[in-house]
């Protein structure tokens, strides 16, 4: 049967994610004691999986993991279609250290994330063809990432690629950037990608000149945002490629809270940066600045998943 709703439909990977928080992060060969340990549901994209969907939108899943994390999925609303177990195989681990400024140092062992593969996108053609976005990270095998993405290409889904973690495979990136409309990186991704190590991050029209060239290489995105940290992010188009735009949050949107955590807050951003396209067809500038409301308040909360804005959470002109 055809389906008829607007959704998206999000590859990648789930992991634990163990926080350690600490005063400051440990250098090599160095023994500290932390302040506190919590486990959580993560993974970039079981993160924007479930940040879409808090925000009420019916997101798809697709990846191997474990019971707790389809029982996650299926509690906070996404999906899980195409999500399978893997016997015997463990989960994908995060090890997150997060100091008392909220900033974050992460080490990543893939688990069954390592075993999806083009097969089992190919069985989901049907789905990914019919969503309206689909959303892939780097988390996963890029040969599985890169037929998610040209699946989607010879349909009308439109692609979002968060280039994260970045990868030095450049032929296999030029592929997968060949098959994507907007591009997503944040500043340390940019300097990585843009081929020009002379991107100053803080300075607005060095990211631009960053961005651009980014378009110039990459001729089939027609967007790039670079999102940085609490300064929001920028944003570039194909047809306007010589100006930029810089959104920000409110200024009222952590409601006077003190930023405690940064994790994670990429994947809200995405998560709901898909939402608010899917379901409000508002122009990509607009939905950008909601979305940047949506991830401000996830800063002022620990952990990932749990630290994310439910619908009800945002302020009418959000909702
Ligand atoms: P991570 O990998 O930790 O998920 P990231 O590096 O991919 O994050 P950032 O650029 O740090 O992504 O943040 C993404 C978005 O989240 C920003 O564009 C901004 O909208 C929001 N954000 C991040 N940090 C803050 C902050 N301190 N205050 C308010 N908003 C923030």
């Amino acid at each position: 049967m055809e389906r008829q709703e607007r959704y998206i439909c999000v590859i990648g990977a789930s992991n634990w994610d163990m926080f350690t928080y600490c005063d400051r992060i440990p250098v090599i060969g160095e023994t500290i004691k932390g302040t506190d340990f919590k486990v959580s549901f993560g993974g970039k994209a079981a993160n924007q999986a479930v940040q879409a969907s808090l925000l009420n939108t019916k997101s798809l899943g697709d990846d191997v993991f474990g019971n707790n994390t389809l029982n996650n999925f299926k509690i906070r609303g996404v999906s899980v279609e195409h999500v399978n177990i893997v016997p015997g195989v463990p989960s994908g681990c995060a090890s997150i250290t997060v100091d008392k400024e909220g900033s974050n140092n992460i080490i990543i062992v893939g688990g069954s994330n390592d075993l999806l593969g083009e097969q089992d996108v190919i069985e989901a053609t049907k789905t990914i063809q019919n969503a309206s976005y689909l959303l892939c990270q780097l988390e996963v095998n890029l040969k599985t990432t890169l037929k998610a993405l040209s699946i989607a290409k010879e349909s009308k889904c439109k692609t979002i690629l968060n280039v994260s973690p970045v990868t030095n495979d450049t032929e296999m990136l030029m592929n997968m950037l060949g098959c994507v409309d907007i591009l997503i990186v944040n500043e340390v991704e940019l300097i990585k990608l843009s081929n020009d190590h002379q991107v100053d991050v803080e300075n607005l029209e060095s990211v631009h000149h960053g961005a651009r060239e980014l378009l110039r290489l990459h001729i089939m995105v027609s967007d790039v945002i670079v999102t940085l940290g609490a300064k929001g992010c920028v944003l570039v188009n194909r047809l306007s490629i010589d100006k930029y735009q810089h959104i920000k949050h409110r200024d009222n949107a952590t409601m006077g809270k003190p930023v405690v955590d940064t994790t994670g807050a990429g994947d809200s951003f995405i998560g709901a940066l898909a939402h608010y396209l899917t379901t409000s067809m508002l122009p990509l500038a607009e939905s950008i600045e909601r979305a940047c409301n949506v991830a401000a308040i996830c800063v002022t909360r620990y952990g990932t998943q749990t630290s994310y804005a439910t619908f009800l959470e945002l302020s009418p002109e959000d909702q």
